[in-house]
C-alpha cells in the first residue's frame, strides 16, 4: 500500500460558497487553474451524493462528512470526500470556510485518506501540548484549551492580543523574530516562558511551522510545558557549578572493565596538584600515587574500584612540582539508568596542613620539649621496633643509657639556665653522632637513651659508644663559663642482653650504674664478658693513632752480653706505650691492634727512626760496634719501598748498615718464603744484620731456615725456663749446635737465673739477653750503663 504523502487539495471558500483560492493540490487533482475556478460554486465543482445537493449552503456541510464526485476539467468525475471547517471558530462571526478534498476509492487508501476521517477538533483540544494558528499581524487565529490554561484567559480574550504580549517584556522581541523566521523560512524553535494573566510563569518549548489557510499565510505550531525539565536542569547547573566552585578537587573518571579514566577535574584540582585537566584527561587517576608509598590504602582504593564501591582512604599522593600531599580521598561509584556503574566521582581534600599539625601534636606527645629529643613514649615504641628488627634480621642492636656525671652540680652552682644549655648541647651532640635510623631519647632530666640499630659485632658497638662518650666529655661553653659534661653510659645489647623492652632497658639501667660506680667518664657493657673484650678493643683502638704524634710511644732497650767477655754488644729495642690514662702498656696489648689496623706501619717506622736516633748518639759518645735490634712485622716487611725506607732512615742518621739489626719470626718467614728471601735479601745487601726471633716455637727447622740469608737466630725464652727439666735443655742444646754448623751466632732471650746463664755458657751460646743481666732501659739508662761498662759478672 502506497502511503506516500499527497498534497492535500484545499481551497477556501466563502460564505457564499464561492470560491477564494485554490491550491496546486487542487489544480492538480481537478484540472483548473486557480484563475478558472475564481468566482465559482462549491456546487459548481462538487455533485454532492446526498439529497441536499447543489442546494445545500456551506454552512450546511462544517463538520459533517459529506461523499460526492469531483468535475474534472477533462470531464472525469473523481468519487471524492468533501470535510467544510469554518476558519473562525466564532459561530456568531461567520468567515470564510476550508474546504478539504480528499479523493476516495478502495484502490488508493492514503494517508490523508485516514486523516480526514480524524476528528481534528478534537485531537487540538486533546493535545498534551499548547497549539496555535498565527496570522501574520501576530495575532492568534486559532489555539487549544491548553493556551488559555497556561495564559489564565478565558477563550473570549485572546483573539485581541497579539501573542508577544504573553511573554515577558524582555523576551517580545526575540519572541516576534521567531514567528517571523517561520514565515520567512518554514519553520523555528524557541525555548520561552508564557505568563499567564496572573502571573503564573510555564515554561515551554515552541516548535512552529509556516501554512497558510486558503490564501491566509500563517504560523501554527505547538507549545511543549518544559517546566520540570527547566527545573531539573537549572539544578543541574547548580550542581555543576558547585563541582566547579568547591574548595576539594574532584575527579570524575569514566570506567570500562579494568580501565578507569579521567574525565573530568574542577579548578580545585588543578589548584592542589598542579595538573590542568588537558594534561591528565584520559590518564587513570593513580599517576599521583607515590610508588611504595602508603600501599595498605591504595591496594583498598583498587579493591573498591574492582568491586565498583564506595572507599575512603587517606593517603600521600605527588603534586606536579614533586611535592607531597596528604590526600583525605573519597571515592563513590555512579551508576547509569541500568543500574551499572560508568563513573567514579572522587573528591579530594588536601589535609597536608591539618596533617602537620596531627603530626605537631604527635610530634608533642612524643618528644622533650627541652631538646626536641624523642620521650619515654617514643623511646620504647622505637626499642620494640628495634627488638624484632634484630632479632629478625639476626643483628646486633643496642640501648644505652646515658647519665651526665656532674649535672646536678653544674645546675646547683651555675643556675638552671647554664643547665639547659649543657643538656641541649649533649642532646645535639648525640644527636651528631648518631645516624638518621636510630634514636636518641631524653627520659629525665640529665638521662638520655640511645637506640642503636643493626650493628655486626659489640666492638662496632663499642666504638660508637666511645665516640659518644668522648664528644660528651669536651667542654661546652655556657654564658661565658666552660663546663665539662663527662657521661657515664650503660649498654645492653639485643637481643643478647634481653628479647623485651622491659629486660633490655633494665640490663642497660644496670650497666650505667655500674659505670657510675667505677668512677665517670666511662662506659660498661651489661654483660661482663663483653666488657672485658670491648674495653681491651676500645683501649687499643682509642687512641693508637695520635699515639705516635701525642709522643706517647717509647723505645725501651734491653742490653744483649756477650757470653765469652761478658761485656754489651747490642741491645733489642722495645716497644712501649705511655698511655696518658692507662700508664705503660706492653707491645702484646697493642701490636696485634696495630697490625689488624695497619697503624704497625707508621709505628715500624717509628721505631727504626728511633732506635737509628739512638745508634747516632751512642756513636756521639763514641760508643762504636754496638747492635740496635728492632723487631718487624710481616705487614712492614710486605710494605712496598720498605728497603728503600730504611736505607733512608740509615743514612738520615749517619749510622752503619752493621749496626742495626732486625729481629723476624719464624712464622713471618715461612708465611710466604719466597717473597721473604727476596725481602731478607735485599736487607743483607744494604748492609744490616738479621735475626730469627723466638726461634723454636714454630714448625720450620733450621736446615728450611738455611735458605734465609740470617745472622743470628734467638731462642725463645720458653725453653729456657725448663733448662733444669730434660727435653727443654735438649732443644737448647741442640738449636745452639745447629746454630753454630750453620755459622749463626745464637742468643738466648729471656735468661733469668745463673743457673740458665751456667747452661748456655756450657753449651757455647753467644750471646744472652735477660732479665738476669737487665730488663729494657731507657736510652738514658742504656747510655749510662755502656759509659760505666757494665759487665756480666761470673
Ligand atoms: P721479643 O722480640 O721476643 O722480645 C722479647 C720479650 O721478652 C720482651 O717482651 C722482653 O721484655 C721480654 N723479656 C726480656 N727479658 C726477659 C726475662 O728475663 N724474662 C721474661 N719473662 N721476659 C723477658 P716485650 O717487650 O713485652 O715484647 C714482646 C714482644 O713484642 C716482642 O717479643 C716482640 O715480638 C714484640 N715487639 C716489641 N717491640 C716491638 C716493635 O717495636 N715492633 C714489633 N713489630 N714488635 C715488637
Ligand atoms: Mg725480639
Ligand atoms: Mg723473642
Amino acid at each position: 500500500m502506497n502511503l506516500s504523502p499527497l498534497p492535500l487539495a484545499v481551497f477556501v471558500a466563502d460564505a457564499r460558497g464561492a470560491i477564494m483560492s485554490w491550491n496546486r493540490a487542487c489544480e492538480k487533482l481537478a484540472g483548473y487553474t486557480a484563475a478558472e475556478m475564481h468566482g465559482r460554486t462549491l456546487g459548481d465543482l462538487i455533485a454532492f451524493d446526498d439529497a441536499a445537493g447543489k442546494e445545500a449552503s456551506i454552512q450546511a456541510r462544517v463538520d459533517i462528512e459529506s461523499n460526492g464526485s469531483l468535475i474534472c476539467a477533462d470531464g472525469r468525475r473523481v468519487p471524492v470526500r468533501v470535510t467544510v471547517a469554518p476558519q473562525s471558530l466564532d459561530p456568531e462571526q461567520p468567515g470564510n470556510y476550508s474546504v478539504i478534498v480528499v479523493p476516495r476509492g478502495a484502490t488508493a487508501p492514503s494517508r490523508y485518506s485516514l486523516i480526514q476521517d480524524l476528528p481534528v477538533n478534537e485531537i487540538i483540544e486533546g493535545l498534551p501540548c499548547v497549539f496555535y494558528v498565527i496570522d501574520q499581524s501576530g495575532r492568534l487565529l486559532l489555539w487549544n484549551h491548553q493556551l488559555e490554561e497556561a495564559l489564565q484567559m478565558a477563550s473570549e480574550e485572546l483573539p485581541t492580543v497579539e501573542v508577544k504580549f504573553f511573554f515577558e517584556q524582555s523576551e517580545r522581541a526575540h519572541i516576534v523574530q521567531k514567528i517571523l523566521d517561520a514565515f520567512e523560512y518554514g519553520t523555528s524553535v524557541h525555548e520561552a516562558e508564557l505568563i499567564g494573566k496572573h502571573g503564573r510563569r510555564t515554561s515551554f518549548l515552541f516548535q512552529c511551522a509556516r501554512t497558510s489557510l486558503g490564501s491566509l499565510p500563517c504560523v501554527f505550531g505547538t507549545g511543549l510545558d518544559i517546566t520540570s525539565r527547566k527545573q531539573a536542569e537549572h539544578v543541574l547547573k547548580v550542581r555543576e557549578r558547585a563541582i566547579y566552585a568547591s574548595v576539594n578537587a574532584i575527579v570524575i573518571t569514566c570506567c570500562e572493565g579494568k580501565e578507569n579514566r579521567i574525565e573530568y577535574v574542577n579548578p580545585a584540582f588543578e589548584r592542589i596538584t598542579g595538573y590542568t585537566l588537558s594534561e591528565i584527561k584520559g590518564l587513570d587517576p593513580r599517576f599521583m600515587r607515590i610508588e611504595g608509598c602508603d600501599v595498605e590504602e591504595q591496594k583498598r582504593i583498587r579493591e573498591a574500584i574492582d568491586r565498583r564501591e564506595s572507599v575512603r582512604v587517606v593517603l600521600r599522593n605527588v603534586r606536579k612540582n614533586g611535592q607531597l600531599f596528604w590526600n583525605d580521598l573519597r571515592i563513590d561509584p555512579v551508576r547509569n539508568a541500568d543500574g551499572e556503574v560508568t563513573h567514579f566521582v572522587a573528591v579530594i581534600n588536601d589535609v597536608t596542613e591539618a596533617r602537620h599539625y596531627e603530626r605537631r601534636l604527635h610530634h608533642l606527645a612524643h618528644h622533650d620539649p627541652l631538646t626536641g629529643l624523642a620521650n619515654r613514649t617514643l623511646l620504647q615504641e622505637r626499642l620494640k621496633q628495634a627488638i624484632q628488627f634484630a632479632a629478625r634480621n639476626r643483628m646486633i642492636g643496642a640501648l644505652a643509657f646515658l647519665d651526665l656525671d656532674n649535672f646536678k652540680h653544674i645546675n646547683d652552682n651555675l643556675g638552671h639556665e647554664v643547665g639547659d644549655i649543657v643538656l641541649r648541647e649533649t642532646a645535639a651532640r648525640l644527636r651528631a653522632n648518631m645516624r638518621e635510623e636510630d634514636t636518641v631519647a631524653r627520659v629525665g632530666g640529665d638521662e638520655f637513651v640511645l637506640v642503636i640499630n643493626d650493628q655486626g659485632t659489640p666492638e662496632q658497638v663499642a666504638d660508637l659508644v666511645e665516640r659518644i662518650r668522648r664528644s660528651i666529655a669536651t667542654p661546652v661553653i655556657a654564658d661565658g663559663t666552660e663546663v665539662v659534661p663527662g657521661t657515664s653510659i650503660g649498654v645492653a645489647l639485643f637481643p643478647r642482653d634481653g628479647s623485651t623492652v622491659d629486660k633490655v632497658m633494665r640490663a642497660a639501667d644496670a650497666a650505667m650504674y655500674h659505670a657510675k660506680s667505677l668512677g665517670k667518664n666511662n662506659c660498661q657493657f651489661y654483660s661482663s664478658e663483653l666488657n672485658r673484650l670491648v674495653h681491651k678493643h676500645l683501649l687499643r683502638e682509642a687512641s693508637l693513632g695520635r699515639a705516635i704524634g701525642n709522643r706517647e710511644m717509647v723505645l725501651g732497650y734491653q742490653p744483649k752480653v756477650d757470653l765469652r767477655s761478658g761485656r754489651m754488644v747490642g741491645a733489642e729495642a722495645l716497644l712501649r706505650w705511655n698511655h696518658p690514662e692507662h700508664g705503660l702498656m706492653g707491645p702484646d696489648s697493642f701490636i696485634p691492634v696495630a697490625e689488624q689496623t695497619g697503624l704497625i706501619v707508621p709505628l715500624g717506622e717509628w721505631v727504626i727512626d728511633e732506635a737509628c736516633g739512638a745508634l747516632r748518639s751512642l756513636q756521639a759518645l763514641g760508643i762504636k760496634d754496638f747492635v740496635i735490634s728492632v723487631n718487624l712485622s710481616l705487614r712492614q716487611l710486605r710494605q712496598r719501598q720498605f728497603v728503600e725506607r730504611l736505607g733512608e732512615s740509615l743514612h738520615r742518621h749517619n749510622v752503619a748498615p752493621c749496626c742495626l739489626e732486625l729481629e723476624v719470626t719464624e712464622s713471618l718467614l715461612m708465611d710466604r718464603p719466597e717473597e721473604a728471601r727476596e725481602v731478607l735479601g735485599r736487607l743483607k745487601l744494604l748492609g744490616v744484620c738479621l735475626s730469627i726471633d723466638d726461634f723454636g716455637t714454630g714448625y720450620s727447622s733450621l736446615s728450611q731456615l738455611q735458605a734465609f740469608p740470617v745472622d743470628h737466630i734467638k731462642i725463645d725464652r720458653s725453653f729456657l725456663g725448663g733448662v733444669g727439666r730434660n727435653g727443654h735443655a735438649v732443644i737448647t742444646r741442640a738449636i745452639i749446635a745447629l746454630g753454630h754448623s750453620l755459622k749463626l751466632k745464637v742468643i738466648a732471650e729471656g735468661v733469668e737465673t745463673r743457673e740458665q746463664l751456667v747452661f748456655l755458657r756450657d753449651h757455647d751460646c753467644d750471646q744472652m739477653q735477660g732479665y738476669y743481666f737487665s730488663p729494657a732501659l731507657s736510652q738514658q739508662g742504656l747510655e749510662d750503663m755502656l759509659s760505666r761498662d757494665v759487665r756480666l759478672n761470673g
